[in-house]
C-alpha cells in the first residue's frame, strides 16, 4: 500500500477534473466539493500551501445553458466557459469561505506561463496570494483562449503552474485511480503501477487516448503533466476523486500512483535563461552584490553600478561583475528607463524614484543563473549543458 503523506509537502497543487465536479444533468456536485474542501482546509491548517486547479467551467456552463451533449463550436464552448466559470468560482469561494479561507480566482492562458514577461506577472500574483494566505483557484481562461494557443487540458496546465510556483507536489484527481500496464477496464491482466521512478518511453507508451467524454485529459495528458512536473523536481500523484474526501483517502493509503521527482531536475527555466543568445542589456554590479548573488540572494538595485541597453521588463540581461566579466544572466524586473533611475538606490528609496511601489529586486534569484568561476557546481552544470534547445 502506498501511503502518501500530503502534509509532509510544502506546496501542493491539487487539480480536479471536470467529471468529478460536474454532473451532466444536475450540475455542480456540491456535496463532493464540500468534502474535498474539508480535506483542503485540513491540509492548509497543517501549514501546507495549497493551490487549486479546477476544471469544470465548460461542463458546468453546458449544463446551466442546457446545451446537452452535442459537440460545441469554439465560440459556444467559450460562452459555456464564461457561464460556468462564474458559478464555479462562486462555489469554490463559498466552500472555502465556510472554513474561513479566502480564495482568489486566477485565469491563465498558455502565454501567461510560456512568455517571459507574463510568466513573471503570473508568478508574482500567485506568490502574493499565497503570502496573503489566500488559496489560488486556477483555470485556463477558456473564454478568450483560442484553439491554437491554449492548453486545452488542465493536467498540463496544472503541471506548469506547479513547477512555475516551485511546488513540491502535484495531485491529479480524476476518475482514474492510477497508472496501469494496460487499460484496466478492457484488460483483466492489467497491473497497477504504484510508483514510477522515471517517465521512460515505455511509461509514456502506456498513455493511450482520452479517458472520459467530460474531461479532455486522458492518461496521455497526465503523463505529459508528469514529465513536466518531475523534470522540474515536483512529485506527482494520480489518484481517484470518485469518492468523497479524496485527499484523506490518499493519506490513508487509497490506490494512487506516485511519480517521483527527478533526482537531478533539469532546471529547464534556468537553462533557458542561460541559453539566451543575445542579452538585451548589461547590468554592472559591485563586489557586495556579487557576494550576495553567490550566497543565493537576488540582485538588489543598491549593488548596481551601471545599466546599459534598451531592454524591457522580462528581457534577459547579462550581469557583469566588478572584474568586467560576465557573472551571470537573469530576467530583469524593470524596463531600462526605470532600471537606470534606481541603480545604486537602497530599497527604501525605490518607490520615490519611480513614482510607484515596485518589487525590490532588479533580478530575482529565481530568474538568475550564475556563470563560470562565480558559479556553484550545480549552476556550472546548467551553463555547460545544451541550453539552446531548452
Ligand atoms: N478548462 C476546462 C474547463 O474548465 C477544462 C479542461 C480539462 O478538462 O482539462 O472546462
Amino acid at each position: 500500500m502506498n501511503r502518501i503523506s500530503l502534509t509532509s509537502y510544502r506546496r501542493v497543487t491539487v487539480k480536479i477534473g471536470s467529471a468529478l465536479l460536474v454532473d451532466r444533468t444536475t450540475g455542480l456536485k456540491r456535496e463532493w466539493l464540500a468534502a474535498l474542501v474539508d480535506d483542503i482546509a485540513r491540509l492548509a491548517a497543517s501549514g501546507t500551501e495549497v493551490l487549486v486547479v479546477s476544471s469544470g467551467a465548460i461542463a458546468l456552463g453546458r449544463t446551466v445553458l442546457g446545451l446537452g451533449r452535442r459537440t460545441l463550436r469554439l465560440e459556444e464552448s467559450q460562452a459555456a466557459a464564461a457561464v460556468g466559470q462564474i458559478a464555479l468560482a462562486g462555489a469554490w469561494s463559498g466552500e472555502l469561505g465556510r472554513h474561513g479561507l479566502i480564495s482568489g480566482q486566477v485565469l491563465v492562458t498558455l502565454g501567461d506561463t510560456e512568455e517571459r514577461r507574463r510568466y513573471l506577472n503570473a508568478r508574482a500574483t500567485i506568490s502574493t496570494l499565497l503570502r496573503m494566505k489566500a488559496i489560488p483557484v486556477i483555470n485556463e481562461n477558456d473564454t478568450v483562449a483560442t484553439s491554437e494557443i491554449r492548453y486545452g487540458d488542465n493536467d498540463r496546465l496544472a503541471a506548469r503552474v506547479a513547477t512555475m510556483m516551485g511546488g513540491d507536489l502535484l495531485v491529479l484527481l480524476s476518475d482514474v485511480d492510477g497508472l496501469y500496464t494496460a487499460p484496466p477496464e478492457r484488460d483483466p491482466q492489467a497491473r497497477f503501477i504504484p510508483v514510477v521512478d522515471a517517465i521512460t518511453p515505455e511509461i509514456m507508451a502506456l498513455g493511450g487516448e482520452a479517458a472520459s467524454e467530460l474531461s479532455r485529459g486522458g492518461m496521455r495528458t497526465k503523463l505529459d503533466a508528469g514529465r513536466i512536473a518531475t523534470a522540474a523536481g515536483t512529485a506527482m500523484v494520480i489518484a481517484s476523486g470518485k469518492e468523497l474526501n479524496p485527499l484523506s483517502a490518499i493519506e490513508r493509503g487509497a490506490r494512487a500512483t506516485l511519480f517521483r521527482p527527478s533526482p537531478t531536475p533539469v532546471r529547464a527555466y534556468k537553462t533557458w535563461i542561460a541559453g539566451q543568445l543575445e542579452p538585451a542589456g548589461r547590468i554592472t554590479i559591485d563586489e557586495g552584490a556579487l557576494r550576495a548573488l553567490l550566497a543565493g540572494k537576488s540582485l538588489l538595485p543598491a549593488g548596481v553600478k551601471k545599466v546599459q541597453g534598451a531592454f524591457s521588463r522580462g528581457d534577459t540581461v547579462a550581469i557583469i561583475g566588478p572584474d568586467g566579466l560576465e557573472a551571470g544572466r537573469g530576467l530583469i524586473a524593470y524596463d531600462a528607463a526605470d532600471a537606470v533611475k534606481i541603480a545604486g538606490l537602497k530599497t527604501e528609496a525605490i518607490a520615490a524614484a519611480l513614482g510607484y511601489e515596485a518589487r525590490a529586486a532588479m533580478v530575482h534569484r529565481d530568474d538568475l543563473v550564475l556563470s563560470r568561476h562565480a558559479a556553484r557546481p550545480d549552476e556550472r552544470k546548467v551553463e555547460g549543458s545544451d541550453a539552446a534547445g531548452a
